[in-house]
């Protein structure tokens, strides 16, 4: 089958890798109708996450049709449309029984990795790198799901590929951001970084009772998207002073909460990114936080600080002074998906709620690497690029 494999920084190429198989008895195969391209595989392709491989098959993102099942696999039979979660979870463990699916004690083969860097290991991830598994991902023609009676949503009326594919990840993980900041009638919602995980988590702040959100981003096509789709207010960090825009909004006060769906590449001007850019080329720093930083000093007296932007590692010249002395709270994880799926897919079924509004680019999975240049540099106003690995070939089995 072909698969987009990671080769280094900057270098994703499709080839040609073995179909895979069951392996083991609640495996699923499933082909591969739609899947995306995401702010964490940036992290990859740019070489910041450590223990990637030439050749790994990349993708956390995607959907599709169940094509064979293992002898322990009850609920699914091929043919079934399903959604996959990133995280890959046994559904039966310490953290799986507490819906904190994320953090699976079994699903990590290379949890040792993991523990070096972390202190303990998450759960494995589909497509990002050995520390978290080793996993071949998604962005292929078929992939192996591993606890496929656990993890999978199965999909089963009409909705598109492109109003459901995004359960796997983005929305789910907009949606725990805003869930952990708590929110309450009336307030005001921060949120750094108007990606596709910005954008989710602005329209879920409404959702859960946000009076107001303010957005912030330098790219017009995304600030407008979060203006126009979602209803938030914005503010372009490179034409404004954030932290005195925030304190002006908010009578001086500050956000109730704050949400930085930015992450370890955050950008910033002046001397803090010359700063931040020299640590990190120098290896004394992993991870570029200029979003957390003003998250926190921004974020007012005893308010939420809500992480879904992916830090890695080591982050250097973070106020934690602001923690203490302000008592805020600071909430984060990689998300517990499958918490999340139904309940967002009935929204999504009930039409509440469309997904699909983020994509701007539909390609097949041969032009991957052409998309991973685009979605890096932000061209072609691109904010969400769906592969689609079979666009070319015939249905396995009409739709009914
Ligand atoms: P993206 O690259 O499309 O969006 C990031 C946005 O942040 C860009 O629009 C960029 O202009 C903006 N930005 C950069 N520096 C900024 C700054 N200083 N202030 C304000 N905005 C700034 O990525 P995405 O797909 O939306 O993902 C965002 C983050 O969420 C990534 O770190 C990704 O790894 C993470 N993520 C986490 C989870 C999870 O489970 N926790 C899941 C999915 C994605
Ligand atoms: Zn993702
Ligand atoms: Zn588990």
């Amino acid at each position: 089958m072909k698969a987009n494999c990671w080769y280094g920084s900057h270098d994703v190429r499709v080839e040609e890798v073995p179909d895979p198989k069951i392996l083991n008895p609640r495996d699923a195969i499933v082909r591969v109708t739609a899947t995306a391209i995401c702010g964490s595989d940036l992290h990859l392709y740019n070489g910041f996450i450590p223990t990637m491989y030439q050749g790994d098959v990349l993708g956390h993102e995607f959907m599709g049709e169940v094509v064979e099942v293992g002898p322990s696999v009850n609920n699914l039979k091929p043919g079934d449309r399903v959604v996959v979660p990133f995280p890959i979870s046994c559904g039966r463990c310490f953290f799986c029984t507490r819906q904190l699916f994320s953090l699976c004690e079994n699903s990590n083969p290379n949890a040792w990795m993991a523990e070096k860097m972390f202190g303990h290991s998450p759960a494995g991830i589909f497509g990002y790198s050995h520390m978290l598994g080793g996993y071949a991902g998604g962005q292929a023609e078929y992939a192996r799901v591993p606890y496929a009676d656990v993890g999978p949503i199965k999909i089963a009326n009409g909705l598109s590929d492109e109003k459901v594919l995004f359960l796997s990840d983005i929305l789910p993980t907009g949606y725990m951001a805003a869930e952990n900041c708590d929110i309450e009638p009336g307030d005001t919602i921060a949120v750094w970084g108007c990606g596709p995980v910005g954008l989710f988590a602005i329209k879920s702040a409404f959702m859960l009772g946000a009076e107001r959100v303010i957005a912030i981003d330098r790219f017009p096509e995304r600030l407008r998207m979060a203006r126009e789709s979602c209803g938030a207010e914005t503010l372009d960090y490179e034409q404004v002073d954030v932290m005195v825009a925030l304190a002006e909004l908010t009578a001086g006060r500050g956000p109730d909460a704050c949400i930085d769906a930015v992450g370890l590449e955050g950008h910033a001007h002046g001397a803090w990114g010359a700063y931040d850019k020299v640590k990190q080329l120098l290896r004394l720093e992993s991870d570029r936080p200029p979003a957390l930083r003003q998250a926190l000093r921004a974020c007012r007296n005893g308010g939420t600080v809500s992480v879904p932007g992916v830090y890695g590692g080591f982050l250097d010249k973070v106020p934690f002074g602001s923690v203490v002395n302000k008592a805020l709270t600071i909430k984060s994880g990689q998300t517990h998906v499958q918490r999340y799926m139904r309940p967002l897919l009935e929204k999504i079924e009930n039409g509440e709620l469309d997904p699909s509004f983020v994509v701007t680019h539909t390609l097949s999975l041969d032009d991957a690497p052409r998309g991973f240049e685009m979605f890096l540099k932000k061209q072609e106003e691109c904010i969400k690029i769906v592969l689609k690995p079979h666009a070319d070939k015939p249905a396995v089995r009409a739709a009914n």
